[in-house]
């Protein structure tokens, strides 16, 4: 592993993720991606000084340098997001890169194209609890096409070919249970969002591992819901303490209203759960279903 190549694909990562952020404040919102960005506030056109990721934000203490409103946390944590996955993706395949070069950047390119994607699609999901198709559609997309890809390593030819009868169905397969639930809650207990998530999980991972990744998905699913039910009743337990005391003042103005009615019912965004899954599997190489063989 080469230091300046990691930091290459960091900073390659920091890059990429600024860029991001242009599609996520901006899709759905009649806006191109296209044109100098503003200042939400002061209207401002930002200048290249504005825009350094992650510096800029820690130099100017999170605020715009002009009008001094407060610049989303969003900025910095997209861009260190996606350049800790971009190295996390070279530290992966870096042992390639001696062995078979071409297989090497053909992995890394997929790779990065779907990190982007996945950070896409989880800030997405927290933001607005909705994965949009396009995002979802690029990943199920690139991940099928990059499943019939075939890289020899003495003759450095790129080929195409038929991938395992388990890896082809694996996006279907392992979306039909989401839609299955979709279908019979009518959409209540799952979005169809999620089994088109899962498209992509399977052709991605393959059936094992993709499989192992939904699990894992649904574990740190349910551990953080019951985290966040039980902050949500201490929460409450405290503002009834507090309202007690303070019998007059009126409770409109409460930092906790938006969580106070938080149950397992809620929509929690799930595709972070998932994508938080397949990350652990993909870099970790974990696979539940190791003892059969057949997968
Ligand atoms: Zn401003």
């Amino acid at each position: 592993m080469n230091i300046l190549l990691l930091s290459f694909f960091f900073i390659f990562g920091l890059i990429i993720g600024s860029f991001l952020n242009v599609i996520l404040f901006r899709y759905n919102t009649g806006r191109t991606i296209g044109g100098r960005s503003k200042c939400f506030s002061c209207r401002r056109t930002l200048t290249p000084i504005d825009l350094v990721p992650v510096l800029s934000y820690i130099v100017f203490g999170g605020k715009c340098r002009t009008c001094k409103s407060h610049v989303s946390a969003q900025y910095p944590a997209v861009e260190m997001l996606t350049g800790v996955l971009f190295a996390d993706v070279y530290m992966l395949y870096a042992p390639l890169l001696f062995i078979n070069a071409s297989l090497f950047y053909f992995n890394t390119v997929v790779s990065l194209i779907v990190m982007s994607l996945l950070v896409l699609i989880i800030v997405y999901d927290l933001r607005h609890k909705i994965i949009p198709d396009l995002f979802s559609y690029a990943f199920a997309t690139v991940t099928f096409i990059a499943m019939f890809v075939r890289i020899e390593p003495s003759a450095l030819s790129l080929y195409l070919s038929m991938p395992e009868l388990s890896h082809l169905f694996a996006g279907i397969i392992l979306a039909f249970p989401f839609y299955f639930l979709w279908l019979v809650s009518r959409g209540r207990w799952m979005g169809l969002g999620d089994a088109k998530l899962a498209l992509g999980i399977g052709w991605f991972l393959g059936l094992a591992k993709g499989g192992t990744a939904i699990i894992y998905g649904f574990w740190i699913g349910a551990v953080v819901s019951v985290l966040l039910i039980l902050a949500q009743k201490i929460l409450a337990r405290a503002s009834i303490h507090k309202s007690a005391h303070v019998s007059t003042q009126k409770s409109q103005n409460s930092p906790n209203a938006d969580t106070s009615n938080l149950s397992l019912k809620s929509e929690i965004p799930f595709a972070p759960f998932l994508i938080a899954g397949l990350l652990i599997v993909y870099f970790f190489g974990y696979n539940m279903f190791s003892v059969l063989e057949i997968l």
